[in-house]
């Protein structure tokens, strides 16, 4: 926990309650993969995770790795400062590579809040608090 008016320091989180069907979801990162659930029956990525299949209502959900890559598909920049000296942080929406409709609310790390862009390339990165795994993006490592 970084101490009040401190300028810099982890972020302060608000860890999600984990139940028998997110656990999976948060508790993912522990092997460095990203998951989502994706349907037996149709092969659609489904998230927030649900018990049934939106698209078929027919296969099971299972949780399968992704490839941890998306695009920025929308942000914004928060400048309030809930804890004194805190520096602004952005509020990401990002689109996984695998299924364009699959968006993750994150937050985008490791670059200046002025640098990011809709469209960015970013890939996910783990912060582990307590016993969750949170899926947080920065970008992504251009190959040369
Ligand atoms: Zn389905």
């Amino acid at each position: 926990m970084t101490a009040p008016g401190a300028a810099r320091g982890p972020a302060v989180r608000v860890l999600p309650r984990l139940d028998g069907t997110n656990r999976f979801f948060w508790t993912s990162g522990e092997d460095g993969r990203l998951r989502f659930l994706r349907c037996t029956a149709c092969r659609h990525y489904v998230h927030p995770p649900v018990p049934r299949c939106p698209y078929c209502l027919d296969g099971s959900m299972v949780p399968e790795p992704v490839s941890g890559t998306g695009v920025v598909h929308s942000f914004t920049v928060n400048h309030q400062q809930w804890i004194p000296g805190s520096d602004p942080y952005v509020i990401g929406l990002v689109t996984i590579a695998e299924q364009e409709d699959v968006r993750l609310t994150t937050n985008l790390v490791d670059c200046a809040p002025d640098d990011v862009h809709i469209g960015m390339a970013v890939e996910v990165t783990f912060e582990q608090a307590e016993d969750v795994w949170l899926p947080l993006f920065k970008p992504a490592e251009q190959l040369p």
